[in-house]
């Protein structure tokens, strides 16, 4: 594993930044949902994204969810992140690939379109906080980056890269986070953000080895400080008794129907793909279960 995650600052400690190389965490997911190219690019990046939101913000047990509802051809888009650097994720419509854009790179903005991006916060409440915001790009780093002005009130940039291989295997993923914290001067935000326009296109640095800590420096200078170096990967945390507890809140008559017409029950995870078989002596165990709870 390759994958991890460096949090850093400048060296006036008022700008925040999260740079990670998450390539082996996008190949999971690219393998598990077999995505094709623009599939790949639109979950993929969201995935690095909702990471990066889930490390720059989260602690202990808290998670956060990341919806983008375009109306484009990938359809809805969900990433689940949390505190201790895992991600996990899935779009609607896997198989999809468009026409190249004139400079060569997947037409993101068109296979996402407009809608909604949206950001639930379990922080262990008794209400998630979500908040939404249009879709003002379709590229995705800017619309995190505008969740984040517009929603948090932190000024932030984000860049997201995915590069997908001609045989929809990944080449190279991963991003960065810039958090400006109210004592950022002017100053030093313009002279960041023209390092920002001047970086090298992503998703080649990262094929040719950029590390995060070399990100790290390219953005904020040479004399920034690493302060935390994590390792992040793809997790899913289903198991065939969560599945159980889904089917327990399914009515009675469907669950006699699981049992005396399909003779046993098959779920799949939305997230992992994995496969949870249930046979109608485990059906009849839920039933009971449930009919016992009712009392
Ligand atoms: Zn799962």
């Amino acid at each position: 594993m390759n994958d991890y995650l460096v949090k850093a600052i400048d060296k006036t400690k008022n700008l925040r930044l999260l740079t990670v190389n998450a390539k082996d965490m996008v190949a999971e997911t690219q393998k598990r949902h077999d995505t094709w190219s623009a599939s790949s690019a639109v979950l993929g990046r969201t995935l690095i994204g909702g990471l990066l939101l889930a490390a720059a913000g989260l602690t202990g047990e808290e998670e956060l969810t990341v919806r983008l509802l375009g109306n484009g051809p990938v359809g809805a888009t969900i990433v689940t992140a949390k505190a201790d650097y895992t991600a996990k994720g899935y779009v609607q419509n896997p198989h999809i690939a468009l026409p190249a854009k004139s400079d060569g790179h997947i037409n993101v903005k068109k296979a996402v379109g407009q809608g909604w991006f949206e950001v639930t916060k379990d922080l262990g409440l008794k209400e998630p906080y979500t908040g939404q915001v249009p879709i003002v790009s379709g590229e995705i780093a800017e619309d995190f980056t505008y969740y984040l002005t517009k929603s948090e009130q932190i000024p932030s940039a984000v860049g997201l890269s995915v590069f997908v291989n001609p045989n929809n295997t990944i080449g190279a993923a991963g991003g960065f986070m810039l958090q400006a914290l109210p004592g950022a001067s002017d100053e030093l935000i313009d002279r960041t953000v023209k390092r920002i326009n001047a970086l090298p296109q992503l998703s080649s640095a990262f094929l040719d080895g950029m590390t995060p800590e070399d990100l790290a420096r390219k953005i904020l200078g040479t004399d920034c400080k690493i302060l935390e170096k994590q390792d992040v990967h793809y997790a899913c945390d289903c198991s065939k008794e969560k599945y159980a507890e889904i089917l327990a809140t399914l009515k009675t008559s469907q669950l006699n129907d699981m049992i005396n017409k399909d003779h046993g029950a098959e779920l799949t995870c939305n997230f992992c793909g994995d496969k949870y078989h249930y046979s109608e002596d485990e059906l009849k165990e839920i039933l009971t279960k449930k009919d016992n709870q009712k009392d």
